[in-house]
């Protein structure tokens, strides 16, 4: 199987899920997530019409991201999707168009002051932790309509996020639970699109992408409103 053959038998599974919803493909960005994968196979998915590329681990996206660009320059817009530290920030402001995992406050103002710095305005999603599992990243948000506390913290972290200067923040991110059933991954994934609509209702911010689904749930991600869908595995093959 091709990276080629691989995109249209996603991009058919795509037309069934909105067909199902009643969406429109037009309105689904599919960011294909070339972690562990080579600079070849970044290069094959740029040829097979892939755009929107991501990365999870800053030191990889800097090492692939120049040697991609210096042949594709232009044709890729590059996400970063995983937990970016502190002192790592500058290289992905070097690097990536978007940050689709800003999990916290501090991470957010560190972006915008250093943007500022080098003068340029930096495309993100607010990360929220919906399922509640320890091990996930983001602004705590389980439960987020039934906890009074929760919620607002979870307001006073966002409108504060929405006014930094130089981000523009497209909309929220999440990751489904590990291992649950569809119920509970459809679950949250509901849970992340009642929090923008509640969000955009009463915040400054529109808050128009909702990016969730994966290989394994993307179809149930669209059915929830999904507008950015992060895939890997069903690209690229299986991760070594
Ligand atoms: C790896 C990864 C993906 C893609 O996962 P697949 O199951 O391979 O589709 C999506 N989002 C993030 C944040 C990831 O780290």
């Amino acid at each position: 199987m091709t990276i080629r053959d691989n995109l249209k038998r996603v991009e058919d599974r795509i037309a069934d899920a909105c067909a199902k919803a009643n969406r429109d493909p037009s309105e689904i960005t599919l960011v294909a997530i070339s972690k562990r994968k080579t600079v070849a196979d970044i290069l094959e998915a740029v040829d097979a019409g892939l755009r929107h590329i991501g990365e999870n681990r800053v030191e990889e996206g800097v090492e692939k991201i120049p040697q991609v660009n210096a042949v594709a320059a232009g044709r890729v817009v590059w996400h970063m999707v995983g937990h970016v530290q502190s002192r790592k920030t500058k290289h992905v402001l070097r690097h990536f168009d978007t940050v689709q995992s800003v999990d916290s406050l501090k991470i957010a103002k560190r972006l915008s002051r250093l943007s500022r710095e080098v003068d340029r305005r930096l495309n993100v999603f607010i990360e929220i932790n919906v399922s509640g599992e320890a091990s996930k990243y983001g602004l705590e948000g389980y439960n987020w309509y039934g906890n009074a506390s929760v919620r607002e913290k979870l307001w006073h972290e966002v409108s504060e996020i929405v006014a930094l200067p130089q981000l523009d923040v497209a909309g929220l991110m999440t990751m489904a639970p590990f291992d649950a059933e569809e119920s509970a991954i459809r679950r949250v994934f509901a849970d992340l699109s009642g929090l923008r609509d509640e969000m955009a209702a009463s915040l400054p911010a529109k808050l128009p992408e909702l990016s969730m689904g994966m290989t394994d749930d993307y179809q149930i991600a669209i059915e929830e409103g999904a507008t950015t869908i992060r895939i890997g595995r069903a690209l690229f093959g299986e991760r070594l």
